[in-house]
């Protein structure tokens, strides 16, 4: 199923036997549980318990790559596996026409985590998420290249508001409306996807790199002479267009097998501050 941030495993949230064969498709651990899709508020508060922060947010941003992360509702038929066994529930509505067509016609939540084999690159386009899992799907629906080509921000609302995972919608924009966010850190057990080697390529990535070494692939930011070997994430130095090809470069980057994969510095404001975690985390930096 593509969506705006990265293309996904798609299957019913409700039912254990779809989700385990999505655990298996990806190879993901069981520990770590997976967001539900909705197509609306409405279907949203019937899995998760809604504060008045979360409503702010779902008002600001959804449709959108925000997933908040809640306590789960009374009777919901989000099964536990998606949960992995947490009393909390991740949710979000998807801002692509496909996912929503699908969501709505199939008229319940629809767990769809990233279509990548588990620690690999997302796929941004339907060509890599074939490469990555097409053999373990029955249907894949073609979307177009994803617009934002990150995951969607994760937010916790349980205690006070932290930020798991940074993505488009950026700490600057959710503070504004809520206040500030604490650390995923504090509070590591809650965020169990949280992986330190995570989104890597075959090759080793080496990354605040001002310039290839030998051997390497560059994976320019800004004004760069081209050449072979070197991919530009984004010419005029635009975050957001970066973003949408970063796993695709690093992909592009990877199949030439070059000796690491170096990546130009990055600014990490606004969206650079996911672009960064994705980056740290692809080179095996962060817990
Ligand atoms: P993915 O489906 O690969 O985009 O990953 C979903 C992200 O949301 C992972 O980092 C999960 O650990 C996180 N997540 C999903 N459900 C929860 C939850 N109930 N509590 C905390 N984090 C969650
Ligand atoms: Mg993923």
């Amino acid at each position: 199923m593509p969506t705006e941030t990265v293309y996904g495993l798609a299957g019913p949230a409700a039912d254990p036997l779809a989700v385990a064969a999505i655990f298996a498709a990806k190879g993901r651990p069981r520990f770590n549980p997976l967001i539900s899709h909705v197509a609306d508020l409405a279907a949203a508060e019937r899995i998760a318990v809604f504060s008045a922060d979360a409503r702010r947010l779902a008002a600001a941003f959804w449709p959108g790559p925000l997933t908040l992360v809640l306590p789960s509702q009374t009777g919901s038929i989000v099964c536990e596996l998606a949960r992995a066994g947490l009393d909390t529930v991740a949710v979000r509505v998807p801002a692509h026409p496909t996912a929503l067509a699908l969501i709505r016609a199939f008229g319940g939540p629809v767990v769809a985590p990233s279509a990548n084999r588990s620690g690999r690159p997302s796929p941004t386009s339907l060509a890599h998420a074939v490469d990555e899992t097409g053999d373990r799907v029955a249907v894949a629906l073609e979307g177009g290249p994803c617009r934002i080509g990150l995951e969607s921000t994760v937010v916790s609302l349980l205690d006070r508001p932290r930020l798991l995972r940074p993505g488009a919608v950026t700490r600057e924009e959710i503070e504004a409306l809520i206040g500030p966010l604490a650390e995923a850190e504090a509070d590591a057990k809650r965020s169990p996807g949280r992986m330190a080697r995570h989104y890597a390529p075959n090759a080793p990535v080496r990354l605040g790199a001002d310039a290839p070494r030998s051997g390497e692939a560059y994976l320019a930011f800004g004004p760069h002479p081209p050449g072979p070997g070197v991919w530009n994430l984004s010419p005029t130095g635009d975050l957001a267009e970066a973003a949408a090809n970063l796993f695709g470069l690093l992909r592009a980057a990877d199949l030439s097998c070059p000796v690491a994969i170096a990546v130009a510095p990055i600014p990490e404001v606004g969206l650079g501050e996911a672009i960064a975690d994705r980056l740290k985390r692809s080179a095996g930096y962060v817990g």
